[in-house]
C-alpha cells in the first residue's frame, strides 16, 4: 500500500478505454493530481461492479470488486475477463476481475431475490407505477394495488413503486377506482429481470457484454 502506483496498466485489458486512461501519458497532468486520482480511484475501484457468472457461464448476480476478490481467494471464484487496473499490497499485485465465475454450479430458484421494499423499487427502476416518474428511493413508496383492507396480500404481484402524490391520490382505493393506470403489470423479481438489470449496469462494459447479449 504504500507505493503510489496502485494502478498499473494490465495488459491483458489493455485494448480497453479504461486501460488507455490508467496507462495515459504522465503529460496530461501534474504528478500531484495523478497520485491522487491514483489513490481516489482505488477506493472506488473496490466498489465497482462484478459480474458472477454460474459454472455454466449464464450470468447470475453483479457484486463488488471487493466481495469478488475474496470469492476468488476462497477459491470459490476464478476470473474470466479482468479489469483494466490491479490493487498492489505490500508484496503482491492482485489482479482486479470484471467478470468471475463460480467453480462449483449453483441452483437458481426461479424467484430467487428476496421480496423486500429495496427489490421492489429495484424491479421498478424506481419509477412511480401511476405516473411514471422516476424518483429517489426516499421519495417513493410501496403501494398495495389492491388495497390491503380489501384482502391485498403482500406479494410481488401487489406492490409497486409508487410516489407519494400517486399514492395519496389512490388512497385505499384500487387503479380503476381512482382513476389511474399501471405503468405495467408487477412480476415477481425473476432471473430474467435481474438480467434486464445486470444489462443497464454493464451495458458500457465491453468485458461483460459476450455474457449478457446472447
Ligand atoms: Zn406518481
Amino acid at each position: 500500500m504504500g507505493s503510489n502506483r496502485h494502478m498499473a496498466a494490465d495488459s491483458r485489458g489493455a485494448h480497453t478505454p479504461d486501460a488507455a486512461r490508467v496507462a495515459a501519458p504522465a503529460s496530461e497532468a501534474p504528478a500531484g493530481s495523478r497520485i491522487y486520482n491514483s489513490i481516489s480511484r482505488r477506493a472506488s475501484l473496490m466498489q465497482e461492479p462484478v459480474l458472477v457468472l454460474n459454472a455454466t457461464y449464464e450470468p447470475i448476480n453483479v457484486t463488488a470488486v471487493r466481495r469478488a476478490m475474496v470469492l476468488m481467494l476462497k477459491g470459490v471464484a476464478q476470473a474470466e475477463e479482468l479489469h483494466s487496473a490491479e490493487v498492489h499490497s505490500a508484496a503482491h499485485a492482485h489482479q482486479v476481475p470484471s467478470v468471475i465465475r463460480l467453480l462449483a454450479y449453483r441452483h437458481i430458484p426461479q424467484q430467487s431475490r428476496a421480496l423486500s421494499r429495496k427489490n421492489i423499487l429495484l424491479r421498478d427502476r424506481n419509477t412511480c407505477q401511476f405516473c411514471g416518474r422516476v424518483f429517489p428511493s426516499s421519495e417513493l413508496t410501496l403501494d398495495h394495488v389492491l388495497p390491503r383492507s380489501r384482502g391485498g396480500r403482500s406479494s410481488w404481484e401487489n406492490l409497486v413503486a409508487c410516489c407519494y402524490r400517486c399514492n395519496n391520490t389512490k388512497g385505499d382505493r384500487t387503479p380503476e377506482e381512482a382513476g389511474l393506470k399501471l405503468a405495467r403489470k408487477p412480476r415477481p423479481f425473476t432471473l430474467h429481470t435481474s438480467r434486464q438489470l445486470m444489462r443497464l449496469i454493464g451495458h458500457r462494459d465491453d468485458r461483460w457484454r459476450k455474457y449478457l447479449f446472447y
